[in-house]
């Protein structure tokens, strides 16, 4: 089997790797539909965050159970499914709790951009479709695995309600489905910031009623403004930078919500910043598998349509490319099909 490894900064290659197979009883194999590139797979791809060695890359996946280990019950071989990119037992107390991206058992998934992915824990990590999935489906279902679930989380964890005022920080997919997820828990006003022609049109499409081209402290102001200088109930953050992360707090208003779901990166807040802010934040890797069910649902249902965040499909060898066009922002989110 050929697979994807990032060697260094803007290093890219598709190459000989061992075939994964059933190591543990908990373990499923599954050959995959599609996968994806995603914004955080970029900041090891820049140089911004250190590697050892070659590193076998992906996690956002969805395919069809080839084997599973002898202690596998919930899904067998033929079915559909799609997992987080957080494996999880779904029944330790934090996966009780509905943080299953901090299960006691987590490991990371770091190997989805390949034909073959072993999945470990496939019992509380994979959930299966009740049929097997039209093919035009297929692009939606693979966003639950993560973008999409990370957006929904953002929206989730920033408290949005029917009648809620929301700002969403970042229009790179996540930021995107965020606004999506914002749309679908009743949010009144979506406040999108933007400068990218295209991403705006999208995020409109998935429910902006407002796009907010300024940043920093521009940013900040332009939306104290349009909130009758109070800032919104509910603000994402959705980049991972320490401006994206302070205008998001500058953002909210006094007792709301602010939501961190970018891989921080330098990011750094003041004790006395944070205790005169008066919001609440929360943030981490999102729980996806507490949303699974749920997503898989809307998009089954067609209620919702998250794949348009794949504006390039590559096959699955061409990856390189497929990096290479996100990282120069020609692409929102590159599709790849083995
Ligand atoms: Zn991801
Ligand atoms: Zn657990």
């Amino acid at each position: 089997m050929r697979g994807t490894v990032l060697y260094g900064p803007g290093d890219i290659r598709f190459e000989d790797r061992e075939t994964p197979r059933i190591e543990q009883p908990t373990d499923a194999v599954i050959r995959i539909s599609a996968t994806c590139v995603c914004g955080s797979d970029l900041w090891p791809y820049r140089g911004l965050q250190p590697l050892n060695g070659p590193t076998p890359m992906g996690h956002e996946y969805c395919g069809v159970v080839e084997a599973i280990g002898s202690a596998v019950k919930s899904v067998k071989p033929g079915q559909f499914v799609i997992g987080s990119f957080a494996t999880s037992d779904n029944v330790c107390p934090n996966c009780q709790y509905g943080y299953q991206s901090s299960c006691n058992q987590r490991e990371f998934i770091t190997r989805a951009q390949a034909p073959m992915l072993r999945v470990p824990l496939a019992d509380g990590t994979l959930v299966p479709t009740p049929d097997m999935p039209s093919d035009d489906l297929v692009p939606s279902l693979l966003t639950t695995s993560d973008v999409l679930g990370t957006g929904w989380f953002a929206a989730d964890a920033a408290n949005v309600k029917p009648g809620s005022t929301v700002v969403v920080v970042g229009d790179g997919a996540v930021g995107l489905l965020g606004v999506l997820s914002a749309r679908q828990m009743g949010a009144e006003r979506i406040i999108a910031m933007s400068r990218h022609e295209q991403r705006q049109n999208l995020a409109r499409e998935f429910g902006a009623t407002d796009i907010v081209t300024e940043r920093g402290d521009d940013g900040v102001k332009r939306i104290v403004d349009m909130t009758n200088g109070i800032g919104a109930d509910s603000v994402l953050e959705c980049v991972g930078t320490q401006q994206s992360m302070m205008q998001a707090i500058r953002c909210t208003r006094k007792g709301g919500y602010a939501s961190f779901v970018g891989v921080p990166h330098g990011v750094e807040l003041s004790g006395e910043e944070s205790f005169f802010a008066h919001v609440h934040l929360h943030g981490g890797p999102a729980p996806v598998r507490r949303y699974l069910p749920k997503l898989i649902e809307l998009v089954l249902d067609k209620k919702i349509n998250p794949g348009q965040v794949f504006d390039l499909t590559l096959p699955l060898e061409k990856v390189a490319e497929g990096y290479k066009a996100m990282d120069e922002r020609r692409a929102i989110k590159t599709l790849l099909r083995p």
